[in-house]
């Protein structure tokens, strides 16, 4: 079986995470969408918020579960007996940070870190912009999907 565990803090869930999710579910048996929680950061939606929106945006989709983690990475993934973390690209940035992460997760384990390139017309959409319109109150409804309800 097939299982990747796709780990962020999806704070929130944006059109870009949704785009990345939905072309990988015809390449696993199983998606574990984990919700990465460090007690170092500050988040602007709870746990709870950041998990539910997940749960609603993919309740139809079987191969989908959802789940909190409070470990490393690598290590959660072992007690799920997933093989694959699930990463989305951007840009050169992101994969400049995510090589260093994903080399030294395979230093740790026998996990590989599968890479998916967002499509286009999503690629420039990132959770701390979507924080930044909240905060001043503008409209984030064309960026994340329509479970995410924002309270302001
Ligand atoms: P983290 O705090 O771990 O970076 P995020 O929730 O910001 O968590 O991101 C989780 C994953 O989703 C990362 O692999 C990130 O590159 C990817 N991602 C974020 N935004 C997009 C987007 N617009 N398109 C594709 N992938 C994205």
């Amino acid at each position: 079986m097939r299982k990747a565990v796709f780990p962020g803090s999806f704070d929130p869930l944006t059109l870009g995470h949704v785009d990345i999710i939905y072309r990988a579910i015809p390449l696993f048996d199983e998606i574990i969408i984990a919700v990465g929680v460090n007690a170092t950061k500050k988040y602007m939606f709870s746990l709870q918020e950041r998990m539910d929106f997940i749960k609603k945006t993919f309740e139809k989709e079987p191969k989908i579960k959802v789940d909190e983690y409070h470990t490393l990475t690598v290590d959660y993934c072992k007690t799920q007996d997933a093989d694959f973390i699930l990463r989305g690209l951007r840009n050169p940035a992101d994969f400049e940070f995510e090589k260093a992460i994903a080399q030294t997760n395979r230093k740790l384990s026998k996990i590989e870190t599968v890479f998916l390139l967002t499509s286009a017309e999503n690629s420039f959409i990132s959770s701390s912009i979507i924080r930044d319109i909240i905060r001043n109150h503008g409209d984030v409804s064309s960026l994340v999907p329509k479970a995410v309800k924002i309270n302001n």
